[in-house]
């Protein structure tokens, strides 16, 4: 705390990590010795930037870039840029701490990182966003570079944002190059990369549930938030015969006890991208919903949990409230959505708990593996990529099994994932000796 003052998100991500790897160092002298967890906890630099740009009345305005890079130990640096007003320096370093053993558990070669702006892309016309992500790019290119640094989507980035951005990037360097992830498919985007993150975090939930004998159906789900995580969640669980019944935004939440069809799904993901309009409109559209403003769903009684929108949007109480009315099990699509209270409600109740570094690991997955296919210039099937996603979530599954099995009937996903990612990471820091 001392370190970094007014940075509270970014001590609590430290913090819930530290939990688990001061136990697993104790008795290993080396990572004492190259003090490799603080070494972690120290972005390798820090990057910020003006980003200037024109309104279409002609107005100059003027907004905060940056770009974490926290560690590349184990390949060049990736991670989302999030475009939201939220977004400060204590923000982004906590991401790129957890993007760090986030990419590590995928078992590819990717460092950690994260970026964005407090630009804010409510309300502004097409234009608008084009001249800011240009104007961003500007800035950023300078830093970023297939095999130095590749960003992807995030929070208000999505294949449009990505699109402006690696437009202005071809542009100055006039270099075709796989420097960004999330790109679209006419230009060297993966298939399946927008469907990853969701989906992922659902398959990582069914092999939680496979270790208890059970599976999706029949289960009812609440989901929070309703941009891509969650709607390709929700869609996800509905394919393996579950019931989603909330979706949610920044301003409430929408119960439907009939459940979200993937026909609703599909009004959902049309209505948030094209019209980006607002979910309280659903309650509109399907008569069996109903929107509570200023809510999150976590009221709602479900046997399984997917939080989706942001970081700390579940409490200690709503954790509390979730136990109480049954919930076996908690996947987390979005990063750090759970605060540390009630990460602890989840732990001392013993269910099925998987945090995002683990759970919403198949994004970025997916962005390595589109990275490989630039590096190769080829694409590969959809097929092929399904199967990997089924893999590398299988894969990180059982990594956190090793090692964070505490009894022959408890695992505790927050340990295994914090200790596997840690690993593998200052394994390679130490290889590499004091640098
Ligand atoms: P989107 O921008 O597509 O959607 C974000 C959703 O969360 C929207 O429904 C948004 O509502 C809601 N939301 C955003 N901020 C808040 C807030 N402060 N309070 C309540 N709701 C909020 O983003 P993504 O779906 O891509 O990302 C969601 C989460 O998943 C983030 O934590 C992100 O870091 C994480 N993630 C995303 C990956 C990806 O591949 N996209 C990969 C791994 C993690 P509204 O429209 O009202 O703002």
């Amino acid at each position: 705390k001392k370190r970094n003052p007014g940075q509270p998100e970014f001590v609590q991500a430290v913090q819930e990590v530290a939990e688990d790897i001061f136990g697993f160092i104790a008795d290993k002298e080396e990572y004492h010795e190259y003090q490799i967890l603080r070494r972690m906890a120290e972005p390798d630099r820090i990057i910020s930037f003006r980003v200037c740009w024109e309104d279409d009345k002609g107005n100059i305005r003027v907004q905060r870039g940056y770009r974490v890079q926290n560690n590349n130990a184990i390949g060049p640096y990736k991670g989302g840029i999030r475009f939201h007003p939220s977004v400060n320096e204590s923000v982004l370093k906590f991401l790129a701490f957890e993007q760090t053993f986030k990419n590590a558990l995928t078992g590819l070669p990717m460092g950690g990182a994260k970026g964005g702006s407090n630009f804010n892309p409510k309300g502004k016309s097409i234009h608008e966003i084009m001249r800011f992500c240009q104007s961003f790019m500007t800035e950023l290119y300078r830093h970023v570079g297939a095999d130095v640094d590749v960003p992807a989507g995030d929070i208000g980035v999505g294949a449009r944002e990505i699109g402006f951005m690696f437009g202005q990037y071809k542009r100055i360097t006039n270099q075709f190059t796989g420097v960004l992830t999330g790109k679209g498919l006419e230009y060297g985007g993966s298939l399946i990369r927008p469907e990853a993150t969701g989906y992922g975090a659902v398959y990582f939930l069914a092999n939680m549930l496979a270790t208890k004998g059970q599976d999706l159906t029949g289960k009812i789900a609440v989901i929070s938030g309703s941009g891509n995580v969650a709607t390709h969640a929700a869609e996800k669980v509905v394919q393996l015969g579950g019931k989603v019944v909330t979706l949610s935004d920044s301003e409430g939440f929408v119960h439907d006890p009939d459940g979200i069809t993937q026909e609703k799904i599909d009004w959902v993901k049309a209505h948030k991208t094209k019209r980006r309009g607002r979910i309280s409109e659903y309650a509109d559209a399907f008569a069996s919903a109903s929107f509570h403003a200023g809510k999150t769903p976590w009221g709602v009684p479900c046997d399984v949990a997917l939080p989706c929108a942001t970081q700390n949007e579940l409490l200690g109480e709503d954790a509390r409230t979730l136990v109480r009315n049954g919930c076996i099990a908690v996947s987390e699509g979005a990063n750090m959505p759970t605060d540390l209270a009630g990460v602890h409600v989840f732990k001392d109740a013993r269910i099925l708990y998987a945090p995002g570094k683990a759970a919403n690991a198949g994004g970025v997955a997916v962005s390595g593996l589109e990275m490989s296919q630039n590096s190769e210039r080829r694409s590969w099937k959809e097929s092929e990529l399904q199967q990997l996603l089924l893999d590398i979530m299988e894969g990180i599954h059982k990594s956190c099994l090793t090692y964070g099995r505490v009894s022959d009937d408890y695992v505790d996903y927050v340990k295994g994932a914090n200790i596997a990612g840690f690993k593998k990471v200052a394994d390679a820091m130490l290889a590499y000796g004091v640098v």
